[in-house]
């Protein structure tokens, strides 16, 4: 039993003062009391708020972010950063993953997420032949994320077909290909490869309605049923337009017909949705996860904020691709985009929490705990002791209190310094804004980088 003490901390029903934490063995808060004297707690540095989990990470693409920025002959899309990332992929070996993710968790944790959903589908060796080991890759993330002392909830997903309604696959894409039956078993050996580490979870997922017919999606649906089940879903107008030419539905009103929407689903994106399908994702108490600053670098669109907030809609964020990474860029690219469209500010609020910074963080983390497979997103009892420790000290934050003090972290302060530290299931993993293998894990992403560009 571990016993911590901080100054102020936000919990679930607001800020408290004087706020001591019990962390069990497992690394789970088992008691959490505010109005208590330190006594023989350790007193952490400064206001404590609780970890983000990501809810949605590709990692190897850490290492071709920034790489598709150049114009080229036609019009630059999401379709032509997926051939750069494509062509890139074709080459990555087991060991450069490994390497490029720990890179990915450690600017990850630096950064204030305690917990990464990594969505998988590089499955196959560079051939795409299955490697003799299907758990191959999986495993790569899983020991980067070891190194990083993130949490972890591995999503391999189910990949078999290269457009709507079972196309074959493109070249590009024979990495991916993963049948049902090979799901089955590379969930199973996972299962196995994480019994004995509480920092890690297993979910499942299909890559989107693109990547596999309706039949394998609702068979992988409900051969796990009860299990996190995370899916790519009308990121792009072409996908929603090419959904309805071939079965006559968006991809929500199609997966909702054929495998049933349940509180499970992670739907990632869902940046072209209309009012009815975000009543079929908030009746079956679905999360949508947004990655605003990916979809703003590929030019995907604006996700209907305000109609999903007023019925009443769970939501997380993703870094996805990588292009930042940065929980605080999330949040603050979607309540700007909100702002830009409606020409007003603020909008992400309520009576509850009037305060953006303080309402985005707390709902963010909180609305990812199905996705993640694992209690997470709230400081109380019975969840995973992940937080940050901020620091009060810093310029941004200097002279805040309550929310607003998440409000100045959120919108207002500059990369670095407001973190001081950041624990994962009850350790200290981030001190004085640092991590212990900072310097060893950007040299062998470095090497691995050098190996990458030379080929
Ligand atoms: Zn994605």
């Amino acid at each position: 039993m571990m016993r911590l003490h901080a100054p102020a901390a936000r919990l679930a029903t607001g800020w408290a003062s004087n706020v001591r934490f019990e962390i069990a063995a497992d690394g789970t808060f088992s008691a959490v009391t505010p109005d208590v004297p330190v006594g023989d707690a350790i007193t952490l540095p400064g206001p404590v708020i609780c970890g983000m989990p990501n809810l949605h990470s590709h990692a190897f693409q850490r290492a071709m972010a920034g790489l598709a920025e150049l114009r080229g002959p036609t019009d630059d899309d999401f379709w032509s950063w997926r051939e750069t990332m494509y062509r890139f992929l074709a080459q990555i070996s087991p060991e450069d993953v490994e390497a490029i993710a720990a890179q990915a968790y450690v600017e990850m944790i630096r950064a204030g997420y305690t917990r990464v959903c990594e969505f998988h589908y590089l499955h196959n060796d560079r051939n795409g032949a299955p490697y003799a080991d299907l758990a191959t890759m999986a495993m790569a993330h899983l020991r980067a994320a070891r190194k990083a002392g993130i949490a972890i909830t591995l999503v391999p997903v189910l990949y078999t077909s290269g457009g709507c309604g079972g196309r074959p696959l493109t070249p590009g894409q024979v990495r991916f290909a993963i049948s049902p039956l090979q799901l089955t078993r590379l969930v199973a050996a996972l299962d196995q490869a994480v019994k004995t580490e509480p920092d890690w979870a297993v979910a499942v997922g299909v890559h989107s309605v693109r990547a596999a017919r309706s039949e394998e999606i609702a068979t992988v649906a409900q051969e796990f049923r009860g299990r996190a089940f995370h899916i790519h879903v009308s990121e792009q107008r072409r996908e929603v337009e090419e959904c309805i030419a071939w079965c006559g539905r968006t991809p929500v009103a199609q997966l909702a017909e054929t495998a049933g929407l349940n509180r499970h689903w992670n739907l990632v994106h869902g940046t072209h949705i209309g009012t009815e399908e975000i009543r079929m994702i908030v009746n079956a108490g679905a999360c949508i996860t947004l990655c605003p600053s990916t979809e703003g670098n590929l030019g995907d669109g604006l996700f209907p904020a305000g109609q999903y907030q007023t019925l009443g809609g769970m939501f997380g964020i993703g870094t996805d691709s990588q292009i930042t990474i940065d929980p605080r860029e999330e949040l603050r690219w979607f309540e700007y985009g909100r702002r830009l469209s409606r020409e007003r500010r603020v909008l992400s609020a309520d009576a509850d929490i009037p305060n953006a910074g303080a309402w985005l963080w707390q709902h963010a983390a909180h609305g990812g705990e199905a996705a993640c497979a694992a209690p997470v997103g709230r400081i109380a009892p019975g969840t995973r002791a992940d937080f940050l420790v901020l620091n009060g000290d810093a310029p941004a934050l200097y002279g805040r209190e309550g929310d607003a003090l998440l409000d100045s972290f959120v919108f207002a302060a500059a990369p670095g310094g407001t973190i001081r530290e950041v624990w994962c299931g009850g350790r200290k993993v981030v001190s004085d804004g640092h991590h212990p293998a900072e310097d060893e894990v950007a040299s062998a992403y470095r090497t691995a980088l050098s190996r990458l560009l030379r080929r």
